[in-house]
Parts: structure tokens; sequence; C-alpha cells
């Protein structure tokens, strides 16, 4: 296995190059004070040389350690508690966050660089910052002032870390049907009873304090989804003064054992009577909680990266190294036993599709980011509205998306090891099944295709499809002189124009069969994948081009490289995508149950 090393390179032209991240920045006056291009850039050198040098060398071992649950103790694998500390000193926990109250106030599309890097580094450790970030973003929008101002500077700092709760037993997708309990008290406070399962990081001994942030049921709440509530309830309640008080009523019953991320705890929290704070009003906690979740759902996505570009890493150097057998045009290295096995194309095959896939991924989490950050701190009413208009249709994608491909590249790294790769010492076969959760968790992929193609696409009668496709089309049209840029522009017309009359269809399917959207929803989210990367790597071919000729180093001509690689092997699959879907829901539905 590669020692990972951060992708600066890589990070930096999708920055600077490809979106000029530091213009945007300083279009925003909400972030202009707070980063510049150096500032930025000291902050990417850093991350790297923590995730790298700190978080990577834990992966392996913290693999086969695991948490360790003694009595509602959870015990992390050796070196997690030093490495959160590192984290907690260098006050990377609050890089994204609030300035009001301790945050560093960075821009997601920097912030998003320094997730990928931890999540590529050590995605069970990742985990505890990524919800953490989630909590505070969620507490920082609903929260009333003083929870805000007790709880938001230690959860920035990391001295507290954050948890989020709302999967049950009985409830997983489907949330209207939570048990948990919530009575109001004579003092504001609130009684918070039920068992939560599957929380992550729910205990630990890396901070001093865990905040969770439950969903729970008011005694008079409307059935379903809009009968529930938010609330704040921390491991120790926390004193006026800030100094912590008494252990709160709950607690962790036992740990998972489970398929990947197992030096991460995933908790079952017993709430027995616990003492909670509303945070937001009542019976409004789903939308709330819905702030976290788009926050985390990006995360997410960006968690599926990460473990495909430390899965690259390792693959390309392994096929540079390992040798069998012979170049089909002849020997290529006579004076050794064989060739590197880089001269297969079948080989190739497998490291281009990896290649395309996780820069591809890495300009559009980018891209995400960037709609991210012009909703949070544009101070124009119609560039705010437009951006959140994006960042509703993105975030699925970005989601299910990043991580089904992030799944499929493992999987591929993992086969250019060959046997190898199956062994555990080589570390491909953990970031596979590291990789598995992220298509599940946060709603899995099937509920984040219901929602771009239901919620988003339908919902809106198209006309936040039409957002991204005008974006998509004005850039064409911006750079239709481009020699360099046309064979490109030509098939990204023909596939936003596919992806386009698919969305047309469906719009009028559903009108007449409601499971016309469930029936396309997952093909649909993958043909919308596909093209999104498609026009990602239009831009870095535009990006690219004008360096190519100078450039030795084949950081410019591989990416052009790599473009036509997409655009020949890879774009092509969304016209079978696009055939599935137009054949509508027939095949999947005409089988009896005791015909399946
Ligand atoms: C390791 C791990 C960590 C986790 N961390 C957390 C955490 O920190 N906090 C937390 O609250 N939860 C957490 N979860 C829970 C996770 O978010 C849920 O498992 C997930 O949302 C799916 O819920 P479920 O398991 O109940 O599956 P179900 O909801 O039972 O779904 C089963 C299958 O049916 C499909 N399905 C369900 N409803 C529909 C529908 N309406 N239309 C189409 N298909 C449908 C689903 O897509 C899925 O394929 C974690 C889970 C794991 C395994």
């Amino acid at each position: 296995m590669a020692d990972y090393q951060a992708p600066l390179r890589e990070m930096r032209f999708v920055l600077n190059e490809v979106f000029d991240a530091p213009a945007l920045w300083a279009s925003l006056p909400g972030v202009a004070g707070n980063v510049d291009p150096d500032t930025a850039d000291a902050i990417l050198e850093e991350a790297g040389k923590i995730t790298a040098g700190v978080l990577a060398p834990l992966n392996r071992e913290a693999d086969e350690q695991g948490c360790r649950w003694n009595d509602g103790d959870v015990t992390t694998p050796e070196g997690f508690k030093e490495a959160y500390q590192t984290l907690v000193e260098g006050g990377w926990n609050g890089l994204g966050g609030n300035p009001e109250f301790g945050g560093m106030g960075m821009p997601k599309t920097l912030v998003a660089q320094f997730e990928e890097m931890m999540q590529a580094a050590n995605m069970s450790f990742g985990l505890a910052p990524m919800l953490t970030a989630g909590a505070c973003v969620a507490l920082d929008a609903h929260g009333s002032p003083e929870l805000k101002e007790k709880y938001l500077p230690k959860l920035y700092s990391g001295e507290w870390s954050g948890a989020m709760d709302l999967t049950e037993p009985h409830a997983g997708t489907d949330l209207g049907i939570i048990r948990t309990k919530a009575e109001p008290q004579d003092d504001g406070s609130y009684r918070i009873t039920g068992t939560k399962i599957f929380i992550t990081w729910g205990e630990h001994d890396m901070a001093e304090n865990i905040v969770h942030l439950v969903l729970a049921k008011l005694p008079d709440a409307p059935k379903g989804p809009k009968g529930i509530s938010m609330f704040l309830v921390p491991k120790f309640l926390v004193n006026d003064d800030g100094s912590l008080g008494e252990r709160n009523q709950f607690g962790c019953g036992s740990l998972e054992k489970k398929m990947g991320i197992k030096a991460s705890a995933t908790c079952v929290m017993n709430y027995d009577g616990a003492t909670g704070w509303l945070v937001g009003e009542e019976n409004k906690g789903l939308a709330a909680m819905f702030t976290m979740m788009n926050y985390e759902r990006l995360g997410v996505g960006i968690q599926g990266l990460g473990a495909a570009e430390a899965s690259l890493q390792s693959a390309r150097e392994y096929a540079n190294e390992r040798i069998q057998s012979r170049a089909p045009t002849g020997a290529r290295q006579p004076d050794k036993a064989a060739d590197p096995i880089l001269v297969h194309p079948d080989v190739r095959r497998m490291l281009m599709t990896m290649k395309s896939f996780v820069e591809g991924g890495r300009a559009f989490s980018t891209y995400v980011a960037s709609w991210l950050d012009i909703a949070k701190f544009s101070e124009d009413d119609q560039q705010r509205e437009h951006a959140d208009g994006m960042v509703a249709l993105l975030t699925p994608v970005a989601k299910a998306f990043l991580t089904d491909r992030g799944l499929d590249t493992t999987i591929l790294g993992q086969q250019v090891f060959g046997g190898h790769g199956f062994i555990r010492e080589w570390g491909q076969e953990q970031l596979v099944r590291d990789c598995r959760i992220t298509q599940i968790y946060e709603g899995t992929n099937g509920i984040q295709a219901m929602d771009l193609m239901g919620r988003k696409v339908v919902g809106s009668e198209g006309k936040l499809f039409e957002l991204f496709a005008e974006d998509v089309t004005n850039f064409i049209e911006q750079n239709s002189m481009d020699a360099a840029l046309r064979p490109y522009l030509e098939s990204l017309a023909a596939a936003l124009e596919r992806l386009s009359d698919v969305t047309e269809l469906v719009i009028k399917q559903a009108g007449e069969n409601p499971e016309a959207v469930g029936a396309a929803a997952v093909d649909y989210l993958d043909m919308f994948g596909y093209t999104a990367l498609a026009y990602m790597w239009a831009k870095m071919v535009k990006a690219a081009a004008e360096k190519a000729g100078n450039d030795t180093s084949g950081f410019y001509t591989g990416k052009i490289k790599t473009a036509r690689f997409y655009y020949d092997r890879l774009l092509p699959r969304t016209v079978a995508l696009a055939e599935g879907i137009r054949s509508g829901e027939g095949a999947m539905m005409a089988p009896d149950a005791s015909e399946i």
C-alpha cells in the first residue's frame, strides 16, 4: 500500500485554475476577510501534513483493533486520542465554523479539500470531526442564542464533539415513525426517553463532552414527519460558567460489529429521562436536522471520493512496480523477467476509470461547494436564491454519485492488485469495506435518487434542473470558438440534451403514474452524475489546454488525455441509462411477490 500523500497539486489545480476560487472568495463579503490565496495555500499545506503524517499511519492498525466497549465506556484504537488532540490544537474542527463563536469562517470550497484529505487518510477517524461540524451547522442555524453561546465555542475548538441521533431499531429511512419521547419540564428543558441505534461516535474517549442532537416526539405531536422535534442532549450537563456538571441520564448500551469503518464507534444509545433542550421550533425538527444532513451529504460524497483517491494512489504505484507478462506489442523492459502490469490495456482501463472518477469527482465536489459558499455568503438575494436551488439539486447527486463511483473505484483498485487486493495488509480491501457504508448512511443512495427525481426535479416542475442545464449551456456557448474544447463540447451538448429529454419524460410520467419516479430515480441520478462529470472534465480541459504545450511533467497533458478517456469510454454509459429509463416501470413492477 502506498503511503497516502495529500494530492495538493490536484487540489490547487481545481481550486485556482479550474474554478478560480480566490476570485469567488474575494467577491463574497462574508468570507473575503477570512481567507486569501496565501492563507488558503498554507491551510492546504498544513492539512496535507497532518492527514498524511498523523491520521494515515493509524488507519491500518486501527482497523484491526477497533473500538472497545466496557460498561458503557468506549476506548478508541491506539493513537486516536493523540491524533484528535493534534486536530484540537490546530483548531481544525472549527475550520468552516462561524467566527462569532470561535470558528475560522473558511469557505466550503477550501474546507472540502481538507475533508477529502481526512477521509482518504482515515475514514473512521474522519467521521468524528465531520459529525461535529454537521452538529455545529444545525446548531448555528437553529439554536437559541443561549445554546449557541454555551456549546458552539467548545464544539468548534474540538474540546467537545458532536453526534446525530436519528435512527431507531424500527425507523431508519422513515423517521416519521420514531418513538423516542420528549416531555417538557417546568424549567424549559425536556426529558428524553428512548433508544437510538447506529449512532456514530455516540460515545468515545477523545473529547471531554459529547453533544448529541436527538430527534424525538413531544406528547401531543402530530403523527409522521411533521411531529418530530430536535433536542440538544449533552453527555455531561454544562454549568452556567461553562464547566462540566453531572453526567446526563443516557449511555452507550453496546457497539455494533460491522463490515468497515471498524475503528469508528457505532453505538446503541439508551436515553433514560435524559435532560435536553429544544433546538429550533417544536415539530420542526426534521427540517432543522436537514440543515445538518445536507451539510453531511456532501461530506459523505467526499468520503467516497477520499477512499477512491487513496485507492488510486496505491493502485498507480503498484501497477508501475508489479511485473507480470509482456506487453501485447512486445517486451517493454526486456532486461526484466516481465513488464509492469501498467502496459496491459485492461489495467489501463481500470486505472484510467479510477483517475476519471477521482479527478472528475474532486472537481464536482468543489463545484457543489462553490454553490454552498455563494448560498451562505452572497449578499445578493437573487444570487443566493439561485445558489440555494443549485445546492438543493446537486446535493443528492454529490452524495450518491460520488459514493457509488467511490466504491466502483476502490473495487477497481483492489482488482489492480490481483490476489494481493484481497489480503488485508495491502489496504485495498479495507478501502472497499470502509467505502461501502457511504452508499447506505445519511439516507441510502436509493433515497437520494428519489429526492433528486421526486422532490427536486419533479417537485420544481423542472425549474431546478433548468438552473443546472443553463449553467452547462452557458459554458458551451461561451467556449464554442475554443478549438481545444470543441470535440468535448459537442458530446457534452448531446449528453445534456439526452438528460433534458429524459427529465421531461419522467416529469410527464410522474403526473400519470405514482411509480414512475421511483422506477427511474437511480438510473436518472447516475445519468445526471455522468453528465455533470463530463461538464467538469470540459472545464478541466479548458484550464489545462493553454498550459499543456509547455508541460513536461505530464500534469496538464494527463488531464487532457483523461478527459478523452472519460468522454470516449465512460460518458456513453448515459445512452444505456436513458434507454433503461425510457422503458418505464413495467418490467420491475410486473412480478408478484412470489415471482421475485
Ligand atoms: C455504520 C453506520 C453508521 C451510522 N451512523 C448513523 C448516525 O450517526 N446517526 C443516525 O441517526 N443513523 C446512523 N446510521 C443509520 C443510517 O443512516 C441508516 O441505516 C440508513 O438511513 C438506512 O436506514 P435503515 O437501515 O433503517 O434501512 P431501511 O430504511 O429499512 O431501508 C432498507 C432498504 O429499503 C429502501 N427503502 C426504504 N424506504 C424506501 C422508500 N420510501 N422508497 C424506496 N426505497 C426505500 C432503502 O433505500 C434500503 O435499500 C448509521 C448506520 C450505519 C450502518
